[in-house]
């Protein structure tokens, strides 16, 4: 028998397909298109995927290696994922083998096959989940049933931007039309994203009682490989008809997808932040158009993109206005002016006084302090030595509990000094605040109550958080003290107050989309409170901000609960200055030791090429430029459309390769922070 050649995709920079051979064997099936080969590269053996099968080759017949062997025991990777794999290795400027091989499970990649076969096994002996009967579906208000309506009455694509008040019951629209999909078919799959699983456990129990005779897959970074195999098999063998997941599902393999929703989706966790940098909302719409299926956006605070797609009627928008919950009402916001009433141990005597009143009734309340550590920095009064990280352009934190000095960028970790290490001085101060210093305060002024901080730092361990937030959720705590980590979709019921302790920081940062994530970020910890009906005698829920610019327009946006006059207000300034949604981007980002030698890669970058209707600006160095004692500087490159972008950077990363430089760098699509 004549060998054939197969084209594989394999994950090196290198952007290029590669040619193997295969010598058919009797009764051994011919490899097809989508399996996954194990080959040589180099003194490796790395696993690819099929591209491609040809009688021939270019290749000559002395150089030509042969595939080791076909992973026949997973079945094929069907065209629309590869389809979906070239879109955004094309989009994102990438080889294929390069989004296509790292998107799956490391278990599938690996030589062995051992994880393969114990967890294919696995999967045939999973029980249907039948635990119990379904949970009790409520009777939807007009507007969710308008929005279950129209998404499930859907034919072929489109895209829907679900705008609802926190609290407005966007769950229960997304349970709902996943119902209606999932009764479409025995074989129909829903694929549901969240922002990040651990923070919201509630809604995986919300999905598992409404469909307890389905299987549901969960898949984000926090699995061990194993498991992530097995879930992953569940997916892409059609097994799992819900897959509940974060960025990374975007890029998983669904044969039977009918439904695609994005929970929160102005999150910025849907930006990959490394490696492949892509958007999972971007990449689920255009899944959603090449399937020819609907896909939910779902917000409080739609980002800028979107809300810009909706203005221009290519998402159609789906509003919920009131609270679903009968009585519960939106909290009313209330600027606190520090610069009027100074606070002591970070709290004015007005929100210590609010909190007294939660206390009293038995209500909850949540400090909102984004900001982890005890002190962001410590000082010497005498010399005016600040502890710097010696490797970063920042300072290091402190942590008082565990006596650290700790860079939360490159993790460099010391002990706090005893005393100053240029004069001595032994008297050295923190200086600000983090939520451990404001629990410690805390516990001064309200040495009864039960206070509990939920950050990076206390749930550390693995399923600490979920036990943490099951901790609040049970009543067991009076004050709760958190990050932004507590700031997504939970459902407190008993909470009524939250405060925000100093969110001014960002409305002067030099990131143009500061100030769209700080109102949706308040937005988001005001939308905690008050979603139970307010209890005989109990309090009215309360948010209270405590800042030194009472009258800045986010602010009073906030007051109004206005997202909409907020919005578009940003849009049109963004417009006027030329800015995202209407103009597309792209990032050069170059790293070296010394910064002259990243910022002079640019300059050449910058002037090897030239083209109309592109703009490229000048190379400068990041806000943060060192980290881990590494510098790092960046060129912006716009254009008002986004297939002539695409054209030029086609052209130009083909330069930039040729240039064979020593620096390192990048091209980052559409970035979100420059
Ligand atoms: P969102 O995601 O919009 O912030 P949720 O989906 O968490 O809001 O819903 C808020 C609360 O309202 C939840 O406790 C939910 O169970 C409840 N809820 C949702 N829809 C209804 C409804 N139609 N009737 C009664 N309660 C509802
Ligand atoms: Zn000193
Ligand atoms: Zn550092």
């Amino acid at each position: 028998m004549e060998p054939i050649y197969l084209t594989i995709a394999l994950d090196t920079p290198l952007d290029r397909l590669f040619d193997y051979r295969w010598e058919p064997v009797a009764d051994v099936a011919l490899p097809q298109v989508g399996q996954i080969a194990l080959v040589p590269f180099g003194r490796q053996e790395i696993a690819g995927l099929i591209v491609a099968i040809a009688h021939q080759t270019e290749v000559p017949a002395d150089k030509i290696k042969s595939v080791i062997s076909v992973r026949y025991q997973c079945p094929a990777l069907l065209p629309d994922w590869i389809n979906l794999c070239r879109f955004a290795a094309d989009y994102y400027q990438r080889p294929l083998g390069e989004v296509a091989i790292p998107a799956l499970p490391k278990n599938l990649r690996v030589p062995k096959t051992t994880s393969l076969e114990r967890n294919l096994k696995k999967l045939a002996k999973l029980p249907t989940a039948q635990d119990a009967s379904a949970s009790q579906e409520p009777l939807l208000n007009t507007e969710q049933q308008h929005a279950v309506d129209t998404i499930s009455a859907t034919s072929g694509f489109a895209a829907y931007l679900l705008h609802g008040v926190t609290g407005s019951g966007k769950t229960e629209v997304y349970l709902q039309t996943a119902a209606r999909v999932l009764a479409q078919s025995e074989q129909t799959q829903v694929l549901i994203l969240v922002p990040e699983i651990n923070l919201t456990p509630q809604l995986e129990g919300n999905i598992r009682g409404r469909f307890p005779g389905l299987q549901i897959a969960t898949l984000h970074s926090g699995m061990a490989e194993g498991e992530r195999l097995l879930h992953w098999l569940a997916a892409h063998t059609g097994q799992a008809r819900i897959i509940l997941g974060t960025r990374l599902a975007i890029l998983s393999s669904l044969p039977h997808l009918k439904m695609i929703v994005i929970d929160e989706e102005h999150d910025p966790s849907y930006k990959q932040q490394e490696g492949l940098r892509y958007s999972a909302r971007d990449l689920a719409v255009w899944r959603a158009h090449q399937l020819a299926i609907p896909v939910v956006l779902g917000s409080a605070t739609p980002s800028l993109e979107t809300w810009q797609h909706a203005k221009a009627g290519r998402y159609q928008k789906l509003t919920l206005q009131e609270r679903a919950v009968k009585a519960a009402v939106l909290p009313i916001v209330k600027i606190i002016n520090t610069e009027r009433e100074k606070p002591s141990e970070g709290l004015t005597q007005r929100l210590i006084s609010a909190v007294r009143l939660r206390l009293e009734k038995g209500e909850q309340s949540l400090l909102f302090l984004n900001r982890r550590g005890y002190a962001p920095v410590i000082h010497c009064d005498a010399c005016g030595w600040i502890s710097n990280c010696t490797r970063c352009t920042a300072h290091l934190v402190m942590h008082k509990l565990d006596k650290k000095l700790r860079c939360h960028h490159c993790g460099l970790e010391q002990r706090i000094p005893r005393a100053c290490p240029t004069c001595g001085n032994i008297d050295l101060q923190p200086l600000g605040r983090g939520t451990q210093r404001l629990e410690e305060g805390l516990k001064t002024i309200f040495p009864e109550a039960r206070i509990f901080r939920i950050d990076a730092d206390s749930t550390r361990l693995k399923g600490s958080a979920e036990a943490a937030f099951d901790t609040v959720h049970r009543g067991e705590v009076d004050i709760l003290i958190g990050t932004q980590m507590v700031a997504k979709g939970h459902d407190f019921k008993n909470l009524t107050l939250v405060a925000a302790l100093n969110p001014d920081s960002a409305l002067f940062s030099q990131d143009f989309r500061a100030s769209e994530r700080l109102f949706a970020q308040l937005m988001q910890v005001a939308g905690r409170a008050g979603r139970a009906a307010q209890a005989e005698g109990g309090n009215a829920s309360e948010v209270l901000i405590q800042t030194r610019y009472p009258d800045h327009p986010l602010y009073h946006a906030l007051m109004a609960h206005n997202y909409q006059g907020f919005a578009d207000d940003l849009l049109e300034e963004r417009q006027q200055a030329a800015m995202p949604p209407f103009i597309y981007q792209a990032l050069l980002r170059a790293e070296a030791k010394k910064l002259e030698t990243a910022i002079l890669f640019l300059k050449e970058a910058a002037t090897c090429t030239a083209q109309q209707g592109i703009t490229i600006n000048d190379p400068i160095p990041m806000t943060m430029t060192r980290v881990h004692n590494v510098d790092r500087a960046q060129l912006l490159v716009e254009s008002t459309s986004r297939p002539a972008l695409q054209a030029f950077l086609k052209e130009w990363i083909a330069t930039l390769r040729s240039m064979k430089s020593r620096v390192k760098w990048g091209v980052e699509i559409d970035p979100v922070d420059i």
